[in-house]
């Protein structure tokens, strides 16, 4: 016989905490808490089993539940000592629905189940207090009038509103016995219009009507909605409990309230939450009275706080609070009862909390010895550190949202707006905040992202330029705003009728993607004590190393301070836009001849050879992967007849020819263009250029400091063995004359990309040239799908709206479609060369779930913007023991 009712309280406990897939969280919590002893009013609880079997077939409850429904009522009358639609002593119960997980959607609950015309009077005459009595009725019919028979809740409070009109009061408090009898009836005449149907009288019915819609409401949309939204299958189903009732509102000895055993806002270890004296539960929620403080000492002038007001029952309170930290290991969310000065505790859960909270509730759970260092690390979700990691709007400061666009790169900023790079580093460098709004960026806005406090994009997804340069220099980012309109000439952008001119100001939220017009106070990330602690922790227990994708100096430095363990990814082409280059770089690039290229060259020559010196000094023992020139080499060409002049001038030949060439340059599909080690195959010299300032550089920093850096040269977008063999063979040749002319040499290895489904498919080949791979993992996700990284936000959002992408895959793996590639690749790898070095460099390397996949493809790194260090030696801490994923706080 399957059992599909599980008594609670009353000594008859017959679930426990770790059932909540069969009792739902609440209904295994509460038999937990009635079995370690707590005073929990007697109930059951009907498992999420019958919800399956219930839409299984076709509505219909399993034949023998009504008879365990019955007898597990029958416990409970025993246990109370008043009956189910007795008119002397009547039971009263509280029917509630309770998910595995918390959700919101499902059915409110309902109170005073059991009254009836009969009843009524029987409570009245057991309490001794007859309003009491009728308003409890009024309230269960208008709970069940609601929440179950479906009639809005307004037409409930407009009879309220004409008795007290009547009566000439404004308060409920004013209202009699009388007057809520009148209610009463008003309720069920409305009832009876409303629905076609009396109101039911018979507690069974009112029983079954209520269980019905517990399981209803796992259908109704906005459950639907929340199931989809967070991947909770329609499967687990719902429980129902049923509750004896017990009464917070039965005098100034009685009292109800919610409460968190530690601070959920800043996570300090204080007895946290409010309660209300004479109230029944939905009144804390309902809002028309002001809760009041637990404690005495959180009193202010004029409140009552429960330890004053209720002192036996706080007493006990605060022993709960102990009771239910040891026994559960993490913060509670609890809520109670007092009925005649006695303490009835309602609900416990895990409590949520902000990321601030979790950290700290997570090390001084560790340091009390309630968990382990290891169960520390696991409770606090990665991807809230970034929250932690840059100033954060303040929470309780007043702000006018603008428009909302992608959350593109953590970290609040105000300023004023500007609407070009230059104006930016112009007025940054006066010592003013500025926001850079522009409609998208491109490499030519870097001094100008660089500068700005934070980035506003009106188009472009996550990984669009925008993006990842804002993620990669720690700048808050708002990226793809559609719903702003940006005028370059009005200077001035506009959403919802609001309009904020050049000069102005505005605050961005990077971590929400909110635009607020104005300055919206902030506080300040704290990056030692708790959160080092932590960190510390993590290290302990990852076996991923983690590494920066990072290019200037600062960012290696903020880089190492974060604790990464050396750079994973230098975008060489960063350097390239440099004000003090980009005329060399242009000359490289128009030049239509060998020679130009090389004049041109030599001149850049320099410039990265002290990139790398400042990389590798900063980096002094940790490797350092330089990956040779990338990008479409149109990002780089002169734009208007002024730059064009420069050229031209510098090349000695004209505007023209200039523009001929610039059109020849021009690709329909710049992506899969002219990019890559494609590059290097047509221009060799670039190649060899980069080559000699990487080794150069090594020979300097092994002369001045004894300690020689290990280059990592990384050729870019490799489909085929033949490109790496011909890239390598030129690193390889510069190295040697490098050596030969400098008599001195350094250890180095090269390796490449793994970035298309093509080099992929064919690791094994590719890594018999190979010292190691780097998977590049956004433009493996562009290839993968067909879809271009620059374009996608714009239709993205809505594949992942109606589910079509369970996540943004240039933000998360793709683990079906681009892990398997990623898999592939490194097991054809490995299998080719034993103990292939393997590692991930796109913007992956830095989101939680994707770490957790890395760990098990058996990747030895991952390399991600510098401020996203912290993030993944949590992650990847998290995915060696086995926990993987994100949690959210
Ligand atoms: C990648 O494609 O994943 C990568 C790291 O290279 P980039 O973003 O510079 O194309
Ligand atoms: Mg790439």
């Amino acid at each position: 016989m399957t059992q599909w009712v599980y008594s609670f309280g009353a000594g008859r406990n017959e679930g426990r905490a770790d059932m909540r897939n069969l009792l739902g969280g609440k209904g295994a919590n509460l038999a937990e808490m009635a079995s370690i002893g707590l005073p929990v009013p007697p109930g059951f609880t009907i498992t999420t089993e019958v919800c399956t079997h219930y839409y299984d077939n076709d509505r219909k409850y399993p034949s023998d539940l009504a008879t365990q429904v019955a007898a597990a009522l029958a416990h409970v009358e025993a246990a109370v000592g008043n009956k189910f639609g007795d008119k002397h002593k009547p039971l009263l119960v509280s029917v509630r629905s309770g998910a595995r997980v918390s959700m919101p959607g499902m059915m409110d609950t309902v109170l005073n189940l059991g009254l009836n015309d009969l009843t009524v009077e029987g409570l009245s005459a057991a309490s001794g207090d007859a309003r009491f009595a009728w308003d409890s009725y009024r309230r269960f019919i208008q709970m069940y009038g609601s929440v179950v028979l479906g009639v809005e809740h307004h037409r409930f409070e407009e009879i309220i509103e004409h008795v007290k009109l009547d009566k000439g009061v404004v308060e409920d408090t004013a209202l009699t016995a009388q007057d809520w009898h009148r209610v009463t009836q008003g309720y069920k005449d409305m009832v009876e219009e409303a629905t076609g149907k009396p109101f039911p009288q018979d507690p069974e019915d009112q029983l079954w009507g209520a269980i019905g819609a517990v399981f209803g409401s796992w259908m109704n949309q906005r459950a639907i909605t929340y199931r989809r939204l967070h991947d909770v299958p329609a499967d687990w189903g719902t429980a129902v409990n049923v509750q004896a009732m017990v009464f917070g509102n039965m005098g100034d000895d009685c009292g109800t309230g919610v409460c968190f055993t530690r601070d959920p806002s800043t996570g300090a270890n204080v007895f946290y939450g409010e309660y209300l004296v004479n109230a029944q539960g939905e009144d804390v929620v309902a809002g028309i009275r002001t809760p009041q403080p637990l404690a005495k000492a959180n009193a202010k002038p004029g409140e009552k706080s429960m330890e004053e007001a209720l002192p036996g029952a706080y007493a006990e309170l605060l022993k709960v609070r102990e009771t239910l930290e040891r026994h559960y290991r993490d913060m509670q969310d609890i809520e109670f009862t007092v009925q005649r000065s006695k303490l009835f505790m309602l609900q416990t859960r895990n409590g949520k909390r902000t990321a601030a909270a979790s950290l700290k509730i997570a090390v001084d759970m560790a340091r009390e010895g309630l968990i382990t260092e290891q169960e520390a690390v696991q409770r606090v979700a990665p991807a809230s550190l970034d929250q932690l990691l840059h100033p954060t709007l303040d929470p309780k400061a007043p702000r006018k949202l603008m428009a909302k666009g992608l959350p593109a790169s953590p970290g609040a900023a105000s300023g004023v707006v500007v609407f070009t790079a230059d104006e930016a580093e112009a007025r940054a460098a006066k010592g003013e905040a500025v926001i850079l709004v522009r409609i998208e960026t491109s490499p030519e806005d870097i001094h100008g992202m660089h500068a700005a406090k934070g980035i506003l994009t009106t188009r472009g997804g996550m990984t669009s330029h925008a993006a990842v340069v804002a993620r990669g220099m720690g700048r808050p980012c708002v990226s793809g705003a559609g719903g702003i309109v940006v005028d370059y000439t009005a200077q001035a952008l506009a959403a919802g009728g609001q309009t904020v001119r050049a000069g102005e100001t505005l605050t961005i939220d990077g971590a929400t993607g909110e635009v607020f017009i104005g300055t919206v106070p902030m506080v300040e990330p704290q990056l030692s004590g708790d959160f080092a602690t932590l960190m510390e922790w993590a290290d302990k227990t990852r076996t991923m190393k983690v590494r920066a994708n990072a290019e200037t100096p600062l960012d290696a430095e903020t880089a190492r301070k974060f604790g990464a363990e050396g750079i994973g990814l230098c975008r060489t082409e960063h350097m390239f836009f440099d004000p003090a280059r980009i005329s060399a770089v242009r000359q490289m690039i128009m030049a239509d001849s060998e020679g130009g290229r090389r004049e041109a060259l030599a001149k850049l020559l320099p410039f990265q050879r002290d990139d790398f010196v400042a990389l590798f000094r900063i980096m002094a023992g940790l490797p350092v992967t330089i990956r040779l020139l990338d990008p479409p080499l149109h990002e780089f060409l002169p734009h208007g007849e002024a730059e064009l002049a420069e050229v031209a001038a510098s090349l000695g030949t004209d505007v023209a020819a200039m523009k001929h060439r610039a059109a020849e340059l021009a690709e329909a599909n710049p992506m899969l263009g002219h990019r890559g080690c494609r590059l290097g195959i047509t221009y060799p010299e670039i190649n060899e250029m980069q080559a000699r300032a990487i080794f150069e550089a090594a020979l300097i920093v092994a002369k001045e400091s004894g300690s020689a850096p290990v280059p990592e040269v990384m050729i870019p977008l490799v489909a085929t063995r033949k490109e790496l063999e011909i890239a390598r063979r030129i690193v390889e040749e510069t190295a040697e004359a490098v050596f030969a002319e400098k008599g001195a040499r350094v250890e180095y290895s090269i390796g490449t990309m793994i970035e298309l489904p093509r080099a992929c498919l064919t690791a094994d080949s590719i890594a018999g040239v190979a010292d190691f791979f780097s998977f590049g993992t956004n433009d493996l996700t562009q290839t993968t799908f067909g879809l271009s990284r620059d374009d996608a936000g714009k239709f993205l959002p809505q594949y992942v709206e109606q589910g079509i992408l369970a996540k943004d895959p240039f933000v998360s793996i793709d683990r079906d479609g681009v892990g398997s590639l990623v898999r592939i690749a490194a097991e054809k790898g490995r299998g080719a060369k034993n103990g292939l070095k393997l590692g991930i460099c796109g913007e992956h390397g830095g989101d939680p779930a994707s770490i957790a996949f890395c760990a098990e493809v058996g990747l030895d790194y991952v390399s991600c913007s510098p401020y996203r260090v912290p993030v993944a030696r949590l992650a990847a801490a998290q995915a060696a023991v086995g926990a993987g994923g994100d949690r959210t706080a």
